[in-house]
């Protein structure tokens, strides 16, 4: 199996990393966020997003069979379209090599064990680094509100594979936690998340596979950094014990309501509101920092989704609904959290009723003292 990343590299073949191209340092590719080709253009990163060929896809340059748009901060609309046209120019000569290859080497299953060259993804801005560390492609919890099931669509695309239901594949990284180790000699001692950017760490495949495990053994015998976990499965309280021997370990659960009729509307097959606090009051109780996570906020009593965290969370990160992604049916059965209004209002309410209770609260990458 073709590491993906290694893929997008050679489309722009014959440059390297640390080489310039229309002016710009090529860095890195990644495929955590979508599939991105990242590049330092006057001091600015510059994310040069690809695609496969689809209509209605929004792109400032195509090749013959991509297409590529941009995300940059500062830099200006015009040398992101001068650098997607570069791309797009040296895409073109190594397009047709590039996609065989990945589609003769996809496989067709559900569940495939694939090689990676990297297991550390950079995330965060420049004055908050951290690295994101995803054993797993695809989730088998399967919410339907997933953000990350388009980022891994796209990846399912650019290889040539049949589209498939969220939460039906998953690609197993089976050398992960050996890659992990080799790394952990070289970056920078910047914080380490293993969350859902495009799994969740403890879905049912990993009670088999042991990847997340092997991770966290890896990085329980590395020197210190902070190390966050976070989950909506139960499963995560197999490794408390390992959790706990690892100094500088944070685990959080997502927890939008206390309400677990609501929780199963939303997410059927992720561990039960009750589950998720029992498995945070034990991770406390062995000494694991913990946290929540409560974005969005769904239907439920505030009060005692604030108490629920306040016997269990050291911390909380709370954001809005941003987006309903595959779950707009779900949402018209509770049509009021889908309200901008709503979803401000029950903020407000549980920030208010958290800073009752003395519970810090966090709205970055990272709870409080981290990073
Ligand atoms: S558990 Fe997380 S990663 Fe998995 S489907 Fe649900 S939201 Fe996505």
């Amino acid at each position: 199996m073709i590491d993906l990343a290694d893929a997008l590299v050679e489309l722009l073949a014959p440059l390297s990393p640390g080489e310039e191209l229309a002016g710009a340092t090529f860095l890195r590719a990644s495929t955590e966020l979508g599939l991105r080709l990242t590049f330092e253009d006057a001091g600015e990163l510059v994310h040069v997003e690809v695609f496969a060929d689809a209509p209605d896809t929004k792109h400032a340059a195509r090749s013959g069979r991509l297409l590529f748009a941009y995300r940059a901060g500062a830099t200006g609309t015009k040398r992101g379209e001068a650098l997607c046209a570069a791309v797009a120019a040296r895409a073109r000569r190594n397009e047709d090599r590039v996609l065989e290859r990945l589609a003769r080497h996809a496989g067709d299953g559900r569940v495939r064990e694939v090689e990676v060259t990297r297991a550390l993804e950079p995330a965060g801005r420049a004055e908050q680094p951290y690295f994101t560390l995803s054993p797993y492609v695809g989730c088998l919890i399967g919410c339907r509100f997933c953000y990350a099931q388009g980022r891994v669509g796209l990846a399912r695309r650019m290889r040539g594979l049949t589209t498939a239901p969220w939460g039906s594949y998953v690609d197993a990284r089976i050398n992960a936690a050996a890659v992990l180790a080799r790394e952990l000699e070289e970056v920078p001692p910047h914080p380490i998340k293993l969350c859902p950017v495009v799994s969740d760490p403890y879905h049912a495949i990993e009670a088999k596979l042991e990847l997340t495990r092997a991770c966290l053994e890896v990085l329980r015998d590395a020197p210190p950094r902070p190390v966050l976990v976070l989950t909506r499965a139960r499963l995560v309280e197999r490794d408390v014990d390992l959790l706990a021997s690892i100094e500088g370990a944070q685990v959080g659960f997502s927890l939008p309501t206390v309400d677990d009729a609501v929780r199963a509307w939303f997410e059927p097959r992720a561990a039960s509101v009750a589950d998720r606090l029992e498995v945070l009051a034990a991770l406390r109780a062995r000494g694991v920092r913990t946290f929540a996570v409560v974005q969005p906020v769904l239907p439920g009593d505030v009060d005692a989704l604030a108490d629920a965290l306040a016997a269990v969370a050291d911390s909380v990160s709370l954001d809005v609904l941003r987006g309903e992604e595959d779950a707009t049916e779900l949402f018209d059965a509770h049509a009021e959290a889908r309200d901008p209004g709503w979803q401000r209002d029950r903020l407000e309410a549980l920030t208010r009723a958290l800073d009752a209770r003395g519970v810090p609260r966090w709205d970055g990458e990272l709870p409080p003292g981290v990073g």
